[in-house]
């Protein structure tokens, strides 16, 4: 299998990897890519990039919540975020992921929780909610919750579509009035509902990009890293003459920071999706498997001289990643 996007997809979803992560701080180079373990460091990083012209979404990491117990804390630390964001007056919204708070335990109780975000959310100053879109199953539940929460007339919660989906154009009919984000998709999907083939799925994006572009009444974040959509959308907004106000561009936190400083420079509003929290690992590993070029993070974490103390831990799960590969390929 070598380093290749199902091995880091396999490692991202290995619960005892995760749970060890946890322990430490950010290890790997993974500092690079995920902006604090903790509030205060990533309003910092905040600060740093509204300094630069650039507002972020801020999404609080988590994986494998199973328990109430558990998506009740992630709830309560993305309120606390909410609170801290609207007191320390940065430009940032957030983003969430609806597993994290409770999909998986129970669809209702998951709606409670989400709506308490969206209301606390819209007393801080109308603050957006963008729920992230997951893999098939979750992401269809995604969307039956957003209109729950339409249908209760909460105006500030958005998502996410995905290019990969053949649905993906019904929904950007179907939303014109939603602030929706445009991705690609990160997932591994059934070739029943997804296209399979970069071209296919590159094609799509920038049919939904322009369909989007030329019907929405509401703010639309193109988030991609790949240069040829961004100039192909910028040459598309100059040919149709479009109102920049409900436009801008994403990119992780990290990644092409240059292109990131360049294209705000130019004018366009640009949001970096700021990741933060201890549960760092798997975010970093489906990084990893998007772009294994990204090992390079990792490489210079591990063989910078001056790097902290934590490199014995980052060899050592490295190692251990390798090994369980191995064990993953025998299979
Ligand atoms: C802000 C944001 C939010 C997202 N939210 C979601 C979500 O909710 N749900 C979901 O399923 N997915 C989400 N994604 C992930 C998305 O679906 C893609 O999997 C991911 O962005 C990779 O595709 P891409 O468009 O960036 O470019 P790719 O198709 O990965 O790359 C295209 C080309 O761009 C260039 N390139 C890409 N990355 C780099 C780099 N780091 N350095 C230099 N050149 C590069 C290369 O030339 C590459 O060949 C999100 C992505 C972003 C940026």
């Amino acid at each position: 299998m070598g380093l290749t996007r199902d091995f880091f997809i396999y490692l991202s979803e290995n619960q005892t990897l995760n749970a060890a992560a946890k322990k430490y701080g950010l290890a790997l180079g993974a500092n690079k890519v995920v902006a604090g373990v903790d509030v205060p460091s990533t309003i910092e990083a905040i600060r740093v990039l509204n300094s630069k012209g650039i507002t972020a979404t801020v999404d609080n990491l988590g994986e494998f919540v199973f328990s109430r117990e558990e998506a009740t804390a992630a709830k309560n630390a993305i309120l606390e975020m909410i609170d801290a964001l609207h007191n320390a007056g940065v430009k940032a919204h957030m983003s969430i992921k609806l597993t994290q708070i409770g999909l998986d335990v129970d669809k209702e109780f998951c709606y409670d929780n989400v709506k308490a975000i969206v209301e606390k959310a819209k007393q801080a100053d109308n603050m957006h909610i963008n729920m992230d879109t997951e893999d098939y199953n979750h992401t269809v539940q995604t969307f039956e919750i957003l209109d729950q929460l339409k249908a209760e007339g909460y105006t500030n919660v958005g998502t996410v579509i995905q290019a990969y989906l053949f649905r993906a154009s019904d929904e950007i009919e179907k939303y014109k009035d939603v602030r929706l984000r445009l991705v690609k998709g990160a997932y591994k999907e059934d070739a029943s509902v997804a296209y399979q083939s970069k071209e296919d799925i590159d094609t799509n994006y920038i049919k939904i990009i322009e369909q989007r572009l030329l019907s929405a009444k509401a703010m639309t974040s193109i988030a991609t890293h790949d240069h040829n959509i961004i100039n192909h959308v910028k040459l598309f907004i100059k040919k149709h003459n479009l109102n920049t106000d409900l436009i801008e561009f994403q990119m992780l936190y990290g990644f092409r920071s240059e292109l990131q400083e360049e294209i705000a420079k130019e004018g366009y509003q640009f949001c970096v999706y700021v990741p933060y929290g201890q549960d760092w690992y798997g975010y970093f590993m489906r990084r990893l498997a998007e772009r294994p070029q990204n090992l390079q993070l990792v490489y210079k974490s591990i063989f910078t001289p001056d790097v902290n103390k934590k490199v014995g831990i980052a060899a050592g799960a490295v190692a251990g990643a390798v090994v369980l590969g191995k064990l993953f390929k025998r299979k």
